[in-house]
This record gives C-alpha cells, sequence and structure tokens, in this order.
C-alpha cells in the first residue's frame, strides 16, 4: 500500500516512521523541510498544552511519554533526555489533569514567593533539530522518502494521503478553524543548567538543552508573522531573568518563531467521503504536537490498518 504523507515536521515524520516501520510504503511531501518547521523551533517539552480535547490529548500524551522515556533509555544519540524541573503558578489551584501519569510528579508544600502553587516532575526534553533529524533517518531506514513540494491541494494519485501539514491544513483540508498562535523564543549559550522551569500562569519557561537554552515565550493567537519581534525577545529574557537570574549572564545565540496550528480539538480521522482514494487527517495539535506525536502516530496507523481490513 502506498501512503503519501503530507508534512515533515514531527507529526508527518512520526507518522511516517510508525507506517514505514509496519511494512506500509511512504513518501512525504512538505513545503519546509523537518529543521525549517514550526516544529524545529519548539522548546521541546513534554507538556500537554493548548490541545484538545482533554481525554484524547492525555492519553495520546502518556503514549508519547512511554516512547519518550524508552527513547531516553536506549543507546541512540535521538536528542531525547529525561529532565527533572518545576512549574511555578500565581494561585492555588488543581493540579493538572495529566499530573497521574508522570511518574514522580510531587506538589510543594509551600512554592517560593510570590507564586501561590508548585510541583516537580521529570518529563521527556526533546532536542528538536537532533530529534527531527534522527526521525527522518528513521524513516528513510525504513524505506520512505522525503520530498520538498509545495501542494495546493491535496494529492488524488495514491492508495491513501495522511494529512499532517500543521497549519497548511486551512488551505489543504479548507479548514478555517485551524489557526497560528505564533510562538517566540530566544537561544542562550549553556551556563551549567539542568532542570527546565516553567511559570505556568505567565508563559515564560527555561527549557535546557546539551548545548542551549531555549527561553521562552509568546502566544498570539491568529498572528502569521514569522519574523522574530526585539520587543519581544527582550520582554522575554526580561521574564527568564526574573525567574532565574544565572540567565543573565547567558550569551544570546539567537531568536526563533514558530506557528502552533491550533484548533479546538486535533482533528485525527479518516475522511472517505470523497469520491477518490481516503485520507486520514493528522492535525490542529497546538503547543503540544511533539507531546502528543506517538500517540497520534499509533492512532493513524490503526485507522491504516481498520482501512486494509474492510
Ligand atoms: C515557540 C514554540 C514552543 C513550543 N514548545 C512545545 C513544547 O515544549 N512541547 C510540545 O509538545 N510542543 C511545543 N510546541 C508546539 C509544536 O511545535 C507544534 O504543535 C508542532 O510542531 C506541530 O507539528 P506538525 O508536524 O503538526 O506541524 P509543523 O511542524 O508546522 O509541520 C507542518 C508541515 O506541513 C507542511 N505543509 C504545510 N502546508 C503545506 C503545503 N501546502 N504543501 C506541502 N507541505 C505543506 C509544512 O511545510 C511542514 O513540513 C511549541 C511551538 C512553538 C511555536
Amino acid at each position: 500500500m502506498r501512503v503519501i504523507v503530507i508534512g515533515a515536521g514531527v507529526t508527518g515524520l512520526t507518522v511516517g516512521v510508525r507506517l514505514g516501520e509496519a511494512g506500509y510504503e511512504v513518501h512525504l511531501l512538505a513545503r519546509e523541510l523537518p529543521l525549517e518547521t514550526t516544529s524545529a523551533v519548539a522548546a521541546a517539552l513534554w507538556y500537554p498544552y493548548r490541545a484538545h480535547p482533554v481525554e484524547r490529548v492525555l492519553s495520546w500524551s502518556e503514549r508519547s511519554l512511554e516512547e519518550f522515556t524508552a527513547l531516553a533509555g536506549g543507546n541512540e544519540d535521538c536528542g531525547v533526555v529525561m529532565r527533572s524541573g518545576m512549574e511555578l503558578v500565581r494561585e492555588r489551584n488543581d493540579i493538572p489533569p495529566w499530573a497521574p501519569v508522570v511518574p514522580d510528579f510531587a506538589r510543594l508544600d509551600s512554592a517560593p514567593p510570590p507564586y501561590g502553587d508548585a510541583w516537580t516532575f521529570t518529563a521527556p526534553v526533546i532536542e528538536m533539530p537532533v530529534y527531527l533529524t534522527w526521525l527522518r533517518q528513521r524513516l528513510e531506514l525504513a524505506g520512505g522518502t522525503v520530498t520538498r513540494m509545495a501542494l495546493s491541494a491535496l494529492p488524488d494519485r495514491a492508495d491513501l494521503v495522511v494529512n499532517c501539514a500543521g497549519i497548511g491544513a486551512r488551505l489543504l483540508a479548507s479548514d478555517r478553524s485551524v489557526a497560528p498562535v505564533r510562538g517566540q523564543v530566544v537561544r542562550l549559550a549553556q551556563v551549567g543548567l539542568e532542570r527546565w522551569l516553567l511559570d505556568g500562569s505567565g508563559l515564560t519557561y527555561v527549557v535546557p538543552r546539551s548545548r542551549d537554552i531555549i527561553v521562552g515565550g509568546t502566544d498570539v493567537e491568529g498572528e502569521w508573522g514569522r519574523r522574530p519581534d526585539p520587543t519581544a525577545a527582550g520582554q522575554i529574557l526580561d521574564r527568564a531573568v526574573a525567574l532565574l537570574p544565572a540567565l543573565a549572564d547567558a550569551a544570546v545565540l539567537g531568536h526563533r518563531v514558530g506557528l502552533r496550528p491550533a484548533r479546538p480539538t486535533v482533528r485525527l480521522e479518516l475522511d472517505d467521503s470523497s469520491s477518490g482514494h481516503p485520507i486520514i487527517h493528522c492535525y490542529g495539535h497546538g503547543g503540544a504536537g511533539v507531546t502528543l506525536s506517538w500517540g497520534c502516530a499509533d492512532d493513524v496507523l490503526q485507522l491504516v490498518k481498520d482501512l486494509r481490513s474492510r
């Protein structure tokens, strides 16, 4: 069975790997290659953020957590590391709904001022440039191909098309409910930081990687511009230094912007209503595309198997 996957971000590549390793012939087409996508900009901490509906997001996140934990414990250098860290929030509140799936989630007795609540846990940190390159190699090892191609419509010459176009689904699937939530980050030089830190109430995060630190962020709804905004960068740095004063001495290495593909709910479903071939849509992962990637890819594989057995 010949499958065309649209999109070379984390969603398309992970789906491609799952299908390729299950024996399907996979050809991935994308306007932007892996390191040029929004996925390459992600921090990327396992953390279910800005994605719905809650039940499916929890299940996909849990599945991905298992996979990333296994990858972090393996021998290959795929850019996945388990790191502990702390989330701070201004007001004492309910703990997040995903807390039970994280093995070492612990709420602090008292949060450092001015915060009202805090918890620690260990989560995968995925160094996206390394990880996306590794995923692409894994796909190619399974016989898959990756080709740069800008499409104006979904292709109609394949046994099956899987649409993982992120924000591009607005055009390709004529879906006006998928919209950009612009996110900007600053890349700093490593200063010996091991633990991530997150201010959940102000969208400030500090995520250490092997050679650098990603600090963020912004989430501007409906904004398409991909050029980094110097004012936003200054505000991100000020908030990050207030959270972690040691960052004041870290050299700025660069600025990146990505467009989160936000949608009221992630669209993961088979659409065989059109006269041509069947299409599986898998897009609209908002601020959690990395966190949901393996769970969603497993569901896509199951839909493909169901389709074959019809
Ligand atoms: C600043 C920032 C920080 C983030 N941090 C995290 C985090 O810590 N954890 C987390 O889980 N998530 C995080 N995210 C969210 C995450 O990056 C996204 O949810 C994820 O990248 C979506 O992946 P995707 O593969 O669906 O889309 P994308 O990465 O956008 O890829 C879409 C692909 O489709 C292709 N495409 C689109 N239209 C067409 C067309 N017409 N023709 C051909 N190809 C097309 C594109 O070229 C691209 O290859 C963050 C996002 C941002 C911006």
